[in-house]
């Protein structure tokens, strides 16, 4: 007889997250001597700056290696507590913060915390690949609120008050965004807010690229903009994009103090406390010299106006100019429709297909962002890769014929 292993149909509905898989087929194809030029993930290219990595040797050496605290260590909370303070004028109270293994695992955590079966968690389109999944994994609703390209992807705040229900517990927020570089502007958060505190649901803004702004203005967020909402709104971070250490996993959280304990409580009964050697490198980073921070955000300024020319001297495609991040998102739909080499392109899935196979060019489809006329290209990558890059985008465009 044979047998079908058996899975949950809530594994059976998920899907892995298409950043991480087509960036490890890149890296794997990389890794066999194919000449693939990976513009797929989110990861910047620099080194985790020395002195963070000699905070964690040094932990490593003293013997800093059992288990913490759940929700992470106290400097560490009271360093992440002053970093608010600093950068958004925003008091927190070290039970008000939460450590866990990267950004990824703190909204989980939140989701678990806050959502029962069916509460409905409205997410802007374009979204961070997670983002559904997180909520559905947690038995929420998505509700979709679409946003216009021509509006550079500004919030739909007519849209907006019109979803509002009695089952609408939060809206996810992400300005910079993954992946549109998109930054909302000061009004429409206020606005938000305002909503928020209206119709008593919850903001989670998803910071984690406050420090890749190319505004010239300092971090912002939601609750920093109108305090009086601050006990409406989650603030997740983490220090895998602003200090390149995605492989080190830790993200954070800062919020009411009822949330916070809930979700310690989950991740108690999950992963206990995020890694002990990690997170006595993360103080090193958040207390040390920030001077690597602005040499990496003055390289990806300069990569963005880079890619930026080159998408724009390309027939056939706009591209909103990102306001941070370290993405762009063109529209190729106007491609749709054409063939090269007998394959027909109909959308973002077989355009990322064509420009794999017959460009080696890795990006990711807009569809895995909810939006089938783009494609993410990654620009934290070294000027020359980009450069290759866009050299062999524009000669792949150029081969598709109608
Ligand atoms: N939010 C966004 C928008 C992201 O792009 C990422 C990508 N890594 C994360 C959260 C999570 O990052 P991490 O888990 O590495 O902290
Ligand atoms: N956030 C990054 C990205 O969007 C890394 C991949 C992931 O975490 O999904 O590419």
């Amino acid at each position: 007889m044979s047998w079908t292993f058996p899975l949950s149909e809530r594994v059976r509905n998920l899907k892995p997250s298409p950043t991480l898989a087509i960036d490890t087929k890149a890296k794997t194809l990389k890794a066999k001597g194919v000449d693939i030029i990976n513009l797929s993930a989110g990861e910047p290219d620099f080194d985790t700056p020395e002195h963070i990595k000699e905070a964690a040797i040094k932990a490593i050496r003293d013997g800093f290696t059992k288990y913490t605290p759940v929700g992470g260590i106290p400097e560490l909370k009271e360093a992440i507590a002053a970093k608010f303070e600093q950068d958004y004028k925003l008091t927190y109270r070290p039970e008000q913060i939460m450590v866990s293994t990267g950004g990824k695992q703190v909204l989980y955590n939140v989701a678990q915390a806050i959502l029962d079966p069916g509460d409905e968690v409205i997410i802007p389109v374009p979204y961070w690949v997670s983002y559904p999944a997180i909520v559905e994994l947690a038995e929420g609703t998505v509700r979709f609120l679409p946003s216009d390209p021509d509006k550079d992807f500004a919030l739909d705040l007519a849209e907006l008050g019109s979803m509002l229900t009695s089952k609408t517990r939060a809206i996810i927020l992400n300005s910079p965004s993954n992946p549109t570089g998109a930054v909302y502007s000061r009004e429409d958060l206020m606005t938000v807010a305002a909503l928020a505190v209206e119709h008593n649901f919850v903001i989670i803004t998803d910071d984690i690229y406050d420090q890749i702004r190319f505004d010239n203005k300092g971090p912002e967020n939601i609750a920093s903009l109108v305090p009086e909402a601050q006990d409406h709104v989650i603030v997740v971070n983490g220090v895998s994009k602003t200090y390149a250490m995605t492989g080190w996993r830790i993200g954070y959280l800062a919020g009411p103090q009822a949330v916070v304990k809930a979700a310690t409580k989950i991740q108690s009964q999950s992963t206990s406390n995020p890694n002990s050697i990690a997170q006595k490198a993360v103080l090193a980073a958040l207390t040390g010299p920030q001077d690597e921070v602005l040499k990496m955000k003055k390289a990806f300024l300069e990569r963005k106006n880079y890619i930026m020319e080159r998408l724009e001297a390309i027939p056939g495609i706009s591209c909103v100019k990102p306001k941070g991040a370290f993405y762009v998102f063109p529209d190729l739909s106007s491609y749709y429709g054409k063939k090269a080499f007998g394959k027909e392109i109909n959308n973002s899935l077989e355009m990322a297909d064509y420009l794999l196979e017959e460009s080696r060019i890795a990006g990711v489809p807009g569809i895995a962002f909810g939006d089938d006329r783009f494609m993410r290209f990654s620009y934290a990558t070294d000027l020359s890769i980009i450069q290759e890059g866009m050299d062999r985008l524009r000669v792949a465009l150029s081969n598709l014929n109608s």
